[in-house]
């Protein structure tokens, strides 16, 4: 057991962290210290006084301050601020998906509401043999919608969503990712519900090498899996999410501990159609004209483009007219979008020519493979 660390330490840590530059912006950060310490102000000024230069524009409070205005709770006033910081979930528009906006994936939207909303919502319900199992892997090409499922259940469940990827948690603080991997955990659990989505898993949670050995990055994951195992084996309204297009490159442990492993395949036609409706359709000021034969020759013509692929042809498509006014000069007379140009068929063919699929055969192939091998739900 270390010793807890004197306010002085404290303090030397925080300046180091935050880089503080002038006493009132520290006044500031005492806020996030916690309440037990806050009563020995005195000592702090003591301190202030003592210091000599900080350097400016270093890592902000802001996460911290979003989520606990008052300060840090005492629950968590062992961690680290400055880690703290790092893992605080995100809270942006784009956690306002809903089921409605992705399009297909049937089969793996109705697992997930079986294993995560339902339990999430009615925890009093879903106990002994109910109990359900909290780590999940989403694998499947990029660009497919595993990112947006994870969206929709925090949306649906209003968990927080703790959204991190895996380059994230390994780049930013070197020597101490495991102590964030414990933060993120700890945190998720303070603020529950709450989902952690891991993007890019497998860089993470990749086999081990004989070379490893004691590395930080050994001590990361197997921190990670004591985490994973916790988070399971708990009460707690804790999900864990990892996504990843590499699922073959997973260690056999970590995927042990992913105990539901959901195939999110490409979009099929119908998937495909309601993509470009999403984009396209039902833009209200978006001019197109496509006639009902249009999109089914748009959707016959782009099998094997992934949900992303779809939303970027969409895209190009719509830009097709605008370039067309601005070769022609007529641009600056456009006082708003629906006075473009109509979107018709042609520019969908023209963006065909530049648009392609952005997954191939193989990858496809391996994917459904190790669906057939370790997957939880089939795939066609
Ligand atoms: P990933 O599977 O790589 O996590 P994302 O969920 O981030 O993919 O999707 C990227 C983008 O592709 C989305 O923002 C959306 O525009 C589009 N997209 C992918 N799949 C779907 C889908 N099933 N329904 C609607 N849009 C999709």
């Amino acid at each position: 057991m270390g010793e807890e660390p004197t306010l002085q330490e404290e303090f030397e840590r925080l300046f180091s962290v935050f880089q503080i530059s002038t006493k009132s912006v520290l006044q500031e950060a005492i806020g996030y210290i916690p309440s037990k310490k806050r009563g020995r102000h005195a000592d702090i000024g003591e301190f202030v006084g003592k210091k000599r230069k900080i350097t400016e524009n270093s890592l902000s409070l802001s996460n911290i301050k979003k989520h606990f205005p008052k300060g840090i709770p005492d629950e968590l006033a062992h961690l680290r601020p400055e880690l703290l910081d790092q893992v605080m979930p995100v809270f942006d528009h784009k956690t306002n998906v809903t089921w409605d906006a992705i399009a297909g994936l049937e089969e793996a939207k109705e697992k997930i509401k079986e294993c995560i909303v339902w339990p999430m919502l009615h925890p009093h319900l879903f106990r002994g043999v109910l109990t359900p199992s909290k780590g999940f892997l989403f694998f499947g090409p990029p660009g497919t919608g595993k990112t947006l499922i994870a969206k929709a259940i925090a949306n649906e469940c209003k968990a927080k969503f703790f959204n991190i990827t895996a380059s994230d948690l390994t780049s930013k603080m070197h020597g101490d990712t495991e102590k964030l991997v414990t933060t993120l955990f700890e945190v998720a659990r303070h603020l529950q519900p709450s989902i952690i989505f891991i993007d890019e898993i497998d860089a993470l949670l990749s086999k081990r090498t004989a070379t490893e050995a004691d590395s930080p990055m050994l001590r990361m994951k197997s921190e990670f899996l004591t985490q994973l195992e916790g988070v399971s084996s708990k009460d707690d309204r804790v999900y864990f999410i990892g996504a990843t297009n590499k699922p073959q490159n997973i260690d056999e442990a970590a995927r042990r501990r992913m105990h539901n492993r959901l195939f999110i395949p490409l979009p099929d036609a119908s998937a495909r159609r309601m993509i470009i409706e999403q984009e396209i359709l039902e833009d209200k000021e978006c001019n197109q004209n496509l006639s009902k034969e249009d999109l089914k020759w748009v959707v016959g013509n782009t099998k094997g483009f992934s949900g992303a692929d779809m939303a970027l042809l969409c895209k190009e498509a719509a830009y097709k007219p605008v370039r067309q006014m601005q070769l022609l000069g007529k641009l600056d007379n456009i006082k708003a979008r629906p006075e473009f140009d109509a979107i018709t068929l042609e520019h969908f063919k023209e963006a065909l020519k530049t648009r392609k699929s952005s997954v191939s055969e193989s990858d496809l192939e391996d994917l459904k493979k190790w669906n057939r091998l370790f997957g939880t739900i089939s795939s066609k």
